[in-house]
């Protein structure tokens, strides 16, 4: 177990409804709010039992569709601020974010805003947002983030047919002064599961990609990608990046852009895994141990989020490593784990291997008669 008897982030889905049409939705979000909405009491309800939680309670990350859609959304956090709680909010960049709000939000001590970028051009990102104009306001309201003295964060979905802009996307971030770039591999759920897969290969290139990347004083971190704490670990005890999945010419433009690195590497030795450091609530209160695992373990409406986090069977697993298939014998479980999500979107089964691993096909099938650490032997 990697992470204690509380969550580091909770995330609240406020809302499903949201103005863009992003082609990976994990949510399918629509305009409209779907049914079945926590209310503004519920929320509050909510708020309130996780500032009922131990010091250091853990952070806050109010998210979506988009908490903008939600008429009560200044209640919220002005509520959660008033009870302590550290917020961080992920809102989608419309007309609806305004220069008067987010000055409203640092005046009440919100730690983050999280903004979305997936391409590097205009015509990229606003293909996949479906919304023209989305590359630039996003940009436009990074800057009066800043500006307001708000800590930046850029999330990006690594996507199959955006994979070689990645290089250049970093270095607008560098441009512009972000301190913090997330990539979420993709799960094909939601919209997304229509979008083709990578192969293991290609993820395993993009990993080395972002090892590069954080190696000129951007903190990288990755959502359902684990494996770049394994790539991390090779890499600074001098293993060679690989030769396949496309590599070397992303590295080549990556170097083109920015030079030689200036920093040590700024990825964590260690991270969350959905269960483990994290658990999300829907937004009809459904309890998930994450936003792309959304295996119901429990409801705000009928559960205690706090017991439901230290005590459900799964989340009690996938902390104990309790693994099959190739995460059940990897020697790097302790600190990867493999992304839940995806084992449980292409295989059914959340405590089995990751397909998207790309070290799992070496580690090979389980000996005859050999039990790994999560699987019950037949018969
Ligand atoms: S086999 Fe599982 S634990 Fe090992 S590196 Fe791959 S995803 Fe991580």
């Amino acid at each position: 177990m990697i992470h204690g008897r509380q969550p580091r982030l909770v995330f609240w889905e406020t809302t499903r409804s949201c103005p863009l049409r992003c082609r990976h939705c994990r949510a399918g979000a629509r305009a409209a709010p779907a049914p079945g909405e926590l209310s503004t009491a519920e929320g509050f309800a909510v708020l309130e039992s996780i500032a009922r939680w131990e010091v250091p309670r853990p952070v806050l990350v109010l998210t979506g569709g988009d908490l903008l859609a939600r008429p009560d959304h200044p209640e919220l956090v002005a509520r959660a601020r008033s009870l302590g709680l550290s917020v961080a909010v992920a809102p989608a960049v419309s007309d609806r974010l305004t220069p008067k709000l987010i000055g409203r939000w640092a005046d009440l001590g919100v730690s983050a805003l999280s903004f979305s970028l997936d391409g590097a051009t205009p015509g990229s990102h606003d293909a996949h947002r479906g919304v023209p104009g989305t590359f630039r306001a996003t940009f436009q309201a990074i800057a009066e983030a800043q500006a307001a003295g708000l800590r930046v964060q850029v999330n990006t979905t690594v996507l199959p047919d955006r994979r070689e802009e990645l290089g250049a996307l970093c270095a607008l971030l560098k441009l512009h002064r972000v301190p913090v770039w997330e990539l979420f591999f993709l799960v094909r759920t939601g919209r997304a599961a229509t979008l083709p897969e990578i192969s293991p290969a290609e993820y395993g290139a993009v990993a080395h990609l972002l090892y590069d990347a954080s190696r000129y004083g951007l903190l990288v971190r990755a959502v359902e990608g684990p494996w770049l704490r394994r790539v991390h670990h090779e890499r600074e005890a001098g293993a060679a990046p690989p030769r396949d999945g496309g590599y070397p010419v992303m590295a080549a433009r990556l170097r083109r852009r920015l030079g030689p690195p200036t920093h040590p590497s700024s990825i964590a030795p260690v991270g969350t895994l959905d269960g483990d450091g994290i658990v999300f609530v829907g937004h009809d209160g459904t309890i998930t141990p994450g936003g792309l695992l959304d295996l119901p373990i429990g409801s705000v409406r009928t559960d205690d989020l706090r017991a439901v986090y230290q005590g459900h069977p799964l989340v009690q697993a996938i902390r104990a490593r309790r693994f099959s298939g190739a995460c059940g014998r990897c020697p790097a479980r302790s600190y990867c784990g493999g992304s839940r999500a995806r084992a449980w979107a292409e295989t059914g089964d959340p405590l089995g291997s990751d397909p998207a691993c790309p070290w799992a096909p070496e580690l090979g099938p389980a000996p005859p008669g050999v039990a790994a650490a999560g699987e019950v032997p037949p018969g």
